[in-house]
């Protein structure tokens, strides 16, 4: 008999579980928002240690302000190396403007 409790427990889990499930992958879908394709190509490019030396809240929040122009010098990134992140970064923002054709291209 107790069993039969411990049942529909675990019948109730699992169904607030599929369907706090469904909720999220609705929401994901509806709430959606597209972001510009170069933040991750910039974030990709740098060295991914989310340290937070640059001021900001991670490298993610670094591509999103170098893409925009908010962040203007590159090597605001303390971690990064020349050849490997500042100079890549730099070359994909001069050859990839906004859907504007605004370049926000950063210096070292
Ligand atoms: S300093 Fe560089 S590695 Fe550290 S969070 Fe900022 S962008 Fe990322």
């Amino acid at each position: 008999m107790d069993y039969l409790y411990i049942l529909y427990g675990l019948l109730i889990l699992a169904g607030l579980g599929l369907l706090f499930g469904v909720v999220l992958v609705l929401a994901e879908k509806f709430f959606h928002v597209e972001e510009d394709p170069r933040i991750a190509a910039v974030e990709k490019m740098l060295p991914n240690a989310n340290c937070g030396a640059c001021g900001f809240a991670g490298c993610h929040a670094m591509a999103e302000a170098l893409v925009t122009g908010e962040c203007k010098k590159v090597s605001t990134c303390k971690v990064g190396k020349k050849e490997k992140n500042y100079d890549p970064i730099i070359a994909y923002l001069a050859e990839h403007p906004d859907k504007d054709g605004n370049k926000h291209v950063p210096t070292l």
